[in-house]
């Protein structure tokens, strides 16, 4: 069997990375390079409960993900030799009001309940291991089970395991999928058809514009400033702003606006200032820090802010796409379960309750 994956951010890679150690032949086209998209310019922090989603099946598509992502981590590394910088930091998430501090008490009790790690933190805890914190904190709550992955980190080894053993074709933009007797047949590309028996759309932000899906593009500023080691030891987490620091302390990652702007380019006046803001309300020491670098991507958001998975309307084409704010989270258990319908035709909970068919008349 030859399939054949659109897009190669980290859905597609790690469905390829999936497929090809199940003995799969892939085919991965790319309109630009393997392993930008979105999943270059994300934060990487896997973070179902700082989210803070509520109970149902999306909770537990993340928690599964989450779970997984040790031993995803572990061989990605051993069969590519990159560290992907995934560290079990822990993110404290904090409350800068009234209402997200009550949101907060509740979310844990909520966690708690759950059999998962929550713990409510005061401001003066908060403060004694962050002097530096900022002075409208009211408090916190850490949760010790959420982690982060150094999302470029983890797209280069990704990429380099897929140029050793896919097929790799790059500045091929899909213009068009073509079926025969309602079953896929091939791509269109910029440089030429593509063929193979089974093809799955991971393009991310653009899958609107390969089919009918309602998959749209939300912007996203981060940028990136110098850190030492005692400035920070885990993610904090806000609605002011999140800090991710590396875990080789080579960068503090500073994100994110969210704008539904399509694909305007750029980073602006007002994201950067936002972004910078947010930072230094959180830590008052970061305004010393030295700039890095700034950048932008777009998030595939759809309108429940769901994934959609699985087959639509043609045999053998299907969607492994919409992954909004979590894309990096869900990356290891979406290519489980397309891997799973594509080998063995199972169906599961996730790719029923993620189906194409939400949206279609
Ligand atoms: C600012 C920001 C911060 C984020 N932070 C986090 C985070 O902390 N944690 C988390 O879990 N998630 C985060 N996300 C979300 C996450 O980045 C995405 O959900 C995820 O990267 C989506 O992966 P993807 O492979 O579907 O898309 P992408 O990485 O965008 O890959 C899609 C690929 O398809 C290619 N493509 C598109 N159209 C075509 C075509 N016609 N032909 C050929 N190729 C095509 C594109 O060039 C691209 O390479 C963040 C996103 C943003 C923007």
């Amino acid at each position: 069997m030859e399939v054949v994956i659109i897009g190669g951010g980290i859905i597609g890679l790690s469905l390829a990375f999936e497929l090809i150690n199940r003995g799969v032949s892939v085919k991965i086209v790319e309109k630009d390079r393997i392993g930008r998209g979105a999943s270059w310019v994300a934060g990487g922090m896997l973070a179902p409960q700082s989210e803070g989603l509520e109970e149902g099946v999306f909770l537990d598509f993340c928690l599964e993900s989450r779970s997984m992502y040790p031993s995803f981590v572990k061989s990605v590394e051993e069969k590519t030799n990159v560290d992907t910088g995934y560290w079990e930091c822990g993110i404290l998430k904090l409350a800068f009001n009234k209402e997200e501090l009550e949101q907060i008490k509740k979310d844990v009790d909520r966690f708690k309940s759950l059999g998962l790690k929550a713990q409510f933190l005061t401001k003066k805890e908060i403060k004694s291991v962050y002097p530096s914190i900022g002075d409208e904190v009211l408090g916190g709550a850490l949760y010790e089970e959420d982690a982060q992955v150094d999302n470029r980190k983890l797209c280069e080894a990704l990429a380099k395991f897929s140029y050793e053993n896919a097929k790799v074709f790059e500045n091929a933009k899909v213009e068009k999928i073509e079926s025969k007797n309602g079953k896929f047949f091939k791509v269109k590309t910029e440089a030429g058809d593509i063929f193979g028996d089974v093809c799955v759309v991971c393009a991310g932000a653009w899958s609107g514009q390969l089919s009918d899906l309602p998959v749209y593009p939300l912007k996203g500023e981060m940028l990136a400033v110098d850190v030492e080691k005692q400035d920070i030891n885990r993610v904090l987490y806000s609605s002011r702003a999140y800090l991710i620091p590396r875990k080789d302390y080579h960068r503090l990652v500073v994100g994110a606006t969210q704008e539904d702007v399509g694909f305007k380019e750029g980073n602006t006046v007002y994201g950067t200032c936002w972004l910078l803001k947010g930072a230094m309300d959180t830590l008052k020491n970061l305004k010393d820090k030295n700039i890095q670098e700034l950048w932008y991507g777009y998030r595939p958001a759809t309108p429940d802010e769901l994934p959609i998975l699985g087959e639509g309307k043609t045999k053998n084409l299907i969607f492994a796409t919409g992954h909004h704010r979590n894309g990096i989270l869900l990356a290891p258990i979406t290519a489980k379960v397309i891997a799973d319908y594509i080998l063995k035709e199972e169906k599961s909970k996730y790719i029923d309750a993620f189906s194409y068919d939400r949206f279609s008349v």
